[in-house]
């Protein structure tokens, strides 16, 4: 990582006074003085800041319950950010997996672990997402099918992945997507004449959101290690 952010994840600075201290030439790496910030290093080199040993806080990784009228931002906008739920320290290091709209609800995945979240947001990885769909009108036979072979949104060039849908009532459907387009679900269903009235994350890959609305909690080793 650059070694401005390097320093913040190890003492109380902000990114600005991190440069302070690397330009002042307090910041030793390896037995060099370093004046560049954005010199790579990593967490095995010897970095010292007035002779003080630095150790990287551990990366965190956590689910949130988003509710509906939330941001999935770091900043207030019409809607207040979800970000105003997190009680915990250092909040703003923290970045999402994944947006979600406004109006959806679910699983948000947060961490400030930037290969990790690349790691599963990239189109490559085909991370499967699972969305609880309401829909205003019930499911036409054929959509399931139209969904399996891609389908092409409005003013998009490329069909979408394959998608695997699954009726649980009328008009309501489990949606494994694998792909993380803007308003994909909403627009797949607009695409086959239907309108999603609510959506809601239950999954993704193998992590299942399991705390209460409005809540988070830390992931498990075993979570964090599933991507
Ligand atoms: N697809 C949408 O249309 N909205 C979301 O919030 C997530 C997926």
């Amino acid at each position: 990582m650059r070694l401005d952010k390097f320093i913040c994840k190890s003492t109380d600075l902000s990114r600005t006074e991190a440069r302070r201290v690397i330009h002042a030439g307090e910041v030793i790496v390896n037995g060099d003085v370093v004046t560049d910030e954005a010199t790579q290093v990593h967490e095995n080199n010897l970095i010292t800041l007035a002779g003080r040993q630095l150790v990287a806080r551990p990366s965190r990784y956590l689910m949130m319950h988003k509710p509906a009228g939330t941001l999935c931002s770091n900043v207030d906008g019409v809607y207040p950010s979800l970000f105003n739920r997190l009680d915990i320290d250092r909040a703003d290091d923290l970045h999402i997996v994944g947006r979600l709209d406004a109006d959806t609800t679910g699983l948000v995945l947060l961490t400030d672990d930037g290969r990790w979240s690349f790691n599963i947001i990239r189109p490559q990885q085909q991370c499967e997402k699972v969305y609880r769909v309401g829909l205003r009108d019930p499911l036409a036979a054929e959509v399931a099918a139209t969904f399996a072979r891609g389908l092409l949104l409005q003013g998009e060039s490329a069909a979408t992945l394959p998608a695997r849908l699954e009726p649980i009532g009328p008009k309501e459907v489990l949606l494994t997507i694998t792909e993380g387009r803007f308003h994909q679900v909403k627009r797949m269903f607009a695409a086959v004449g239907n309108r999603v009235v609510s959506l809601h994350r239950e999954q993704i890959g193998a992590v299942r959101l399991n705390v209460p609305l409005g809540q988070w909690r830390h992931l498990t080793n075993d979570e964090v290690g599933s991507f």
